[in-house]
């Protein structure tokens, strides 16, 4: 076992990096486990948009590597592996990795969070069923987290439901938006179906998407899609009233714009005919 660290850090995102340049530049000589993924999840993404000090944004494998370089130029040592146990029971402290275990006076964990986008509670997707009992649109896309809140203002109640989860209760709308609006909350990201208890002719797509990357930039046939991962990805156009779905493989890279062209294609079926039943009774 090697010499005891002052302090080693678990994990190379942002909160590792901040970690590892206040102990550094507090002579506490750190030991980061930088894990298999260096860097964090902002590897993943092209613009941060939020990050104090960068007018313009900044791409997220670049801010991610300035961090880095600022971490090690204070002296913090890295070693790229995941940690696969840490024995807080005793003193110091052992942190187990496949290159051997350490010892700590202080470990760090910065391991981040591999969950879903919880968007705040304000952000609820919102929709109203028209006073001619009609939905805005055939499909209500949103973000997992996200509650979808449906009010009424057509004279007749609706009772809308996700049919592919079982609801624990039977939600009225009630017509003229009289009383709040009914709250979903989809259990899973995902294409589900909606129906209605009440309305049985009314079906709509929902689209509950894992990652909040949906900022379409237009209606005219033409979107832009930001906040992407960097990697291979497929991107898929589908037309669910007509079930026309058209997909192709992109790379997307950091700073360039991917374009992609999809086409949908819609050939109707014209109706069998059965000629043998085929009579024409107006002339008979
Ligand atoms: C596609 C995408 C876009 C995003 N865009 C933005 C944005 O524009 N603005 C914004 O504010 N936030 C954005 N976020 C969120 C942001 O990336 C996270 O909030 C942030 O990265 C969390 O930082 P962190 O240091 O806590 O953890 P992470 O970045 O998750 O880093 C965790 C680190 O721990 C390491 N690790 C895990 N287990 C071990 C182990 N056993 N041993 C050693 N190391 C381990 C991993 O390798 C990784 O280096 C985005 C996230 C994604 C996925």
């Amino acid at each position: 076992m090697a010499t005891t660290r002052k302090v080693v850090i678990i994990g190379s995102g942002p909160a590792g990096y901040t970690a590892a340049i206040y102990a550094a530049r507090a002579n506490l000589a750190p030991l980061m486990f930088t894990g298999v993924q260096s860097g964090g999840q902002l590897m993943l993404t092209t613009h941060v948009e939020n990050f104090p000090g960068f007018v313009d944004g900044v791409l997220g494998p670049d801010l991610m590597e300035t961090m880095r370089k600022q971490a090690e130029r204070f002296g913090t040592d890295m070693i790229a592996e995941d940690v696969t146990g840490v024995d807080f029971s005793r003193r110091p402290f052992v942190v187990r990795a496949e290159s051997g275990t350490y010892e700590a006076d202080t470990v760090v964990i910065a391991v981040g969070y591999s969950g879903y986008f919880i968007p705040e509670k304000q952000q609820a997707k919102h929709v109203t069923i028209t006073p001619n009992c009609a939905y805005p649109t055939r499909t209500i896309t949103m973000t997992f987290g996200q509650r979808l809140e449906i009010s009424n203002q057509s004279k007749f109640p609706f009772a809308p439901m996700i049919e592919s989860e079982v609801s624990p209760a039977v939600m009225m709308a009630a017509p003229l938006e009289m009383g709040d609006p009914i709250r979903l909350y989809p259990r899973r990201p995902g294409h589900s179906a909606m129906g209605d208890i009440m309305q049985p002719y009314v079906r709509q797509d929902l689209y509950v998407l894992r990652y909040p990357l949906h900022a379409v930039s237009d209606l005219n046939g033409h979107y832009r899609i930001d906040g992407v991962p960097v990697g291979k990805l497929a991107i898929r156009a589908l037309h669910p009233t007509v079930s026309s779905e058209a997909q192709a493989p992109v790379d997307i890279a950091t700073n360039v714009v991917a374009k992609v062209d999809l086409t949908l294609e819609y050939a109707p079926k014209a109706p069998k005919v059965d000629d043998t039943k085929r009579t024409n009774n107006i002339f008979r």
